[in-house]
């Protein structure tokens, strides 16, 4: 590719919260960066307003009632190549103009496209954690042997690798990931048995999809993220540190083995990863103002109380375990917090539900990828039915 084309890019969850920060940066750099594909679930009008914009060619929705309302709507430009299904989804993270692929649906829905863009060579850059958490140790093994690069795009994997170029890693000696301790960081334990689907979907800093949300109020969304520096950076549970940092503006430390430690600051905002990865190894001029110093302000940090953040200390222990626990943690949660969110358990009631999976699931040792996409079903099925 000449210096002067445009990075070609296939956006997966385009409709989403990093969909939308991504169409952001892709509009105050439209000379480095063409998008090329779209998906989404549903939102079938907002896609096919993101193809008018942005001349979009491809597109795919994921639910066949979009699609069929799409259909009927004709609301996508004739230029755009509209599809449906699971095997459509896997053939535009193949697209074969594309040089990078977005994956920021949310879930563990995002791990087939991922596999099959490394196959067929592309560059990712990864919103997306659950996929790693399910699928990890296959999407780093496709990815060191098909030689493409994987970009850490959620905001403390983005700062840690900032943090690791040009260092060895025998060099590193920890990972510190810093975490805003949710909507609920000053609120008892015992008045968390009252949160509502409304309150935990209000995050102080950070605008986000409902899911994320949730999962950083429980801090399972932490956990989440522990085992996403596991796969990406290599390093075992106990050289992965979590730290309250209710500022969000230290996005992450990486401490070398000589006491040093490097972190990468700015605002609470996803344009600042998404663009470092879609321009990388170049940078360019940020879509939002960073933090300004003219300014005073205070950078706090203080330790996680495990026992007022019960899902964080189960995701350390499902890395601790390995094979496929962190599967069955993934997967009970992307349930519990469904179910939260449609009132049909408490908040409470989110980690006694992963819980009841981890501990009536039998793992098998060394997973094989269809064995790892079986214990995710199980453990959605589980989780759907187990009432505490
Ligand atoms: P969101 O709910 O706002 O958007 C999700 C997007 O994925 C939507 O476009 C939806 O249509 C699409 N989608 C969902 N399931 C799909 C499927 N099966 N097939 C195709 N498309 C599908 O979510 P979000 O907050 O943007 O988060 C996306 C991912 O990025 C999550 O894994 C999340 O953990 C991660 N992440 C988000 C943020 C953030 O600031 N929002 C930060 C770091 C990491
Ligand atoms: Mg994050």
């Amino acid at each position: 590719m000449s210096n002067t084309e445009p990075k070609k890019l296939v956006l997966f969850g385009a409709t989403g919260s990093i969909g939308s920060s991504t169409l952001r940066v892709l509009r105050a750099h439209k000379d480095k960066l063409k998008l090329v594909g779209v998906a989404s679930q549903s939102r079938h009008k907002e896609l096919a307003a993101i193809c008018r914009e942005f001349d979009v060619r491809h597109a795919v929705l994921g639910s066949e009632s979009a699609y069929t309302l799409a259909r009927k709507a004709s609301n996508f430009p004739v230029g755009t190549q509209l599809s449906c299904g699971e095997a459509e989804l896997t053939e535009l993270a193949t697209l074969a103009e594309a040089d990078i692929v977005l994956i920021a649906v949310v879930g563990a829905a995002g791990l087939r496209p991922a596999l099959a863009a490394i196959e067929a060579g592309k560059d990712i850059a990864l919103a997306n954690k659950e996929l790693l958490v399910l699928g990890g140790a296959y999407v780093i093994e496709a990815a060191k042997r098909k030689g493409v690069r994987l970009l850490p795009t959620d905001s403390e994997h983005n700062a840690i690798f900032q943090c690791l170029q040009g260092y060895p890693s025998e060099q590193v000696d920890k990972l510190i990931l810093t975490s805003s301790g949710g909507q609920f960081r000053n609120t008892p334990f015992k008045d968390l048995a009252h949160v509502t689907p409304d309150m935990a979907t209000q995050h102080p800093n950070w605008s986000m999809g409902p899911k994320i949300t949730v999962d950083s109020a429980t801090m399972a969304n932490k956990g989440l993220e522990l085992i996403e520096a596991h796969w990406l950076f290599g390093l075992e549970p106990d050289r992965l540190e979590v730290v309250i940092h209710p500022q969000s503006i230290a996005h992450s430390f990486v401490q070398f083995i000589d006491g040093s430690i490097l972190a990468q600051l700015c605002p609470p905002d996803m344009t600042f990863a998404i663009q470092h990865c879609l321009l990388f190894p170049d940078r360019a001029h940020s879509v939002t103002p960073s933090t300004n110093f003219r300014k005073a302000f205070s950078l706090d940090f203080t330790p996680p109380d495990f026992a007022k953040y019960p899902c964080l200390q189960l995701a350390y222990d499902a890395l601790r375990a390995g094979n496929a626990v962190p599967a069955i943690f993934n997967a009970a949660n992307e349930v519990a917090v469904e179910r939260f969110l449609a009132k049909e358990i408490r908040y409470l009631e989110i980690p006694q539900i992963i819980e009841h999976c981890i501990t009536n699931i039998v793992s098998p040792s060394c997973p094989s990828l269809d064995q790892l996409f079986q214990i995710d079903v199980e453990a959605r099925y589980l989780a759907q039915r187990h009432n505490p």
